[in-house]
């Protein structure tokens, strides 16, 4: 079979293709707050399912309708979310690899359709499908292409590209992959402590040696020699960082190399590109102006444990009152809520979490959080409560 790719016509940012909650429709309708009994919801202004997001789950399921006599792989999590990847499974589509692929592995065949998903593929895992014949599903959200054009702009003049990223994030790793292959090199940091040792190795304060061992597995591409690909260096950032710690990030970078290099020297020495997408910059703006305005006690953040822009959603909230990252209403309980926590990953229990009387609670999800599922986890949030659903869909 040729290869190709479907595409589908999912262009219209502001519509919601899937997964639709009239409860969500509701608060994303009017301004964001219900009344119901002793509880006040409010919402952010911007939360949820992003568009990149929603377009990819819907090219699955186009997929899946115009290809019934085919077998149907993704190559890996379509994105962070367990319910989504769940449905999937239960629509007979196959993983390779990952938390949902049957333990046996897969044996791709060339008439087998192959989904990239929405975080885009390493380039070893396109070429192989290209060589295999398979149909090729390609669901890359487009604000995925842009760091990778800007890393592939970095290779040809000579930089490496410093990556704001989780290495294990796929991505990451896609972009890593595409550098490698290139022939570039990348440093991937996750955070301020790391680009702190990056920083130290530029001005000249810590060894190259000391750098690598520091680093973690893959972090850094093969033969990197931080003596001589430090020189010029050029930032990206996975789409679905804290915005604010990359710009922290790429400050702390840029004043490592005015020392090393002189202001003058530096200009040329050193290049960034804020490649947060804006599905997650408007997300975690909508967290902070919720948290400094809507007088909330508590906030119910939804999303996958493993959703890198939900925990950020978590961390933009910064502390001002409990926030609850949250996997769905299964977590919540009426004496308990079962989350996990932001700054050390660890899932926990919070006992007692709701506060008697009246209560304010905000609510956000992650890009990859269906609008059901968000839905589901606030008349969930209600029922603990004891308040019925109806109080607050009532006209
Ligand atoms: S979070 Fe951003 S980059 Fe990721 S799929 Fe959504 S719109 Fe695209």
């Amino acid at each position: 079979m040729t290869p190709q790719t479907t595409t589908a016509d999912y262009d219209d940012p502001s519509r919601r293709y899937s997964y639709r909650s009239e409860l969500i429709e509701r608060l994303r309708g009017g301004d964001g707050s219900l009344e119901c009994g002793r509880v006040t919801l409010r919402t952010a202004t911007s939360f949820g399912f992003c568009w990149g997001v929603d377009r990819a789950v819907s090219m699955v399921r186009d997929a899946i309708a115009e290809h019934p006599d085919e077998r149907i792989w993704l190559l890996d999590q379509m994105i962070h979310n367990p319910r989504v990847n769940a449905d999937f499974k239960a629509m007979g589509v196959r993983f390779l690899r990952g938390p949902f692929s049957d333990p046996d592995g897969g044996d791709l065949r060339a008439d087998d359709v192959v989904i990239i998903p929405a975080f885009s593929a390493k380039v070893e895992d396109e070429e192989r499908l290209k060589q295999l014949g398979c149909t090729i599903v390609d669901t890359t959200c487009p604000w995925v292409v842009r760091p990778h054009r800007r890393a592939v702009r970095y290779v040809n003049d000579g930089y490496t590209t410093v990556i704001h990223g989780l290495v294990r994030h796929e991505e990451t790793a896609a972009s890593c992959s595409l550098i490698a292959s290139r022939g570039g090199h990348f440093l991937v940091v996750a955070d301020q402590v790391e680009t702190a040792r990056l920083c130290a190795a530029i001005r000249g304060e810590l060894g190259a040696a000391e750098l690598l061992a520091s680093l973690p597995e893959e972090a850094c591409s093969p033969d990197f020699d931080p003596a001589v690909h430090l020189a010029l260096v050029g930032t990206i950032n996975q789409t679905t960082m804290l915005a604010s710690e990359t710009r922290l990030i790429e400050d702390m970078i840029r004043s490592a190399v005015v020392v090393r290099d002189g202001e003058a020297a530096a200009v040329d020495a050193f290049r960034e590109l804020n490649t947060i997408c804006k599905a997650t910059q408007d997300n975690q703006d909508a967290v902070v102006s919720m948290a400094e305005s809507a007088g909330l006690d508590l906030m119910v953040v939804v999303g996958g444990y493993d959703s890198s822009n939900t925990r950020n959603l978590t961390r933009a909230a910064d502390g001002r009152f409990p926030s609850y990252h949250v996997i769905g209403p299964e977590a919540v309980d009426v004496g308990s809520i079962r989350h996990r926590c932001p700054v050390t990953g660890k899932p926990l229990v919070t006992h007692d979490w709701l506060p008697a009387g009246d209560v304010t609670v905000g609510f956000t999800a992650g890009a990859s959080t269906p609008d059901t599922l968000l839905g589901a986890t606030i008349q969930a949030v209600l029922e603990a409560a004891q308040v019925p659903l109806e109080a607050a869909l009532r006209p």
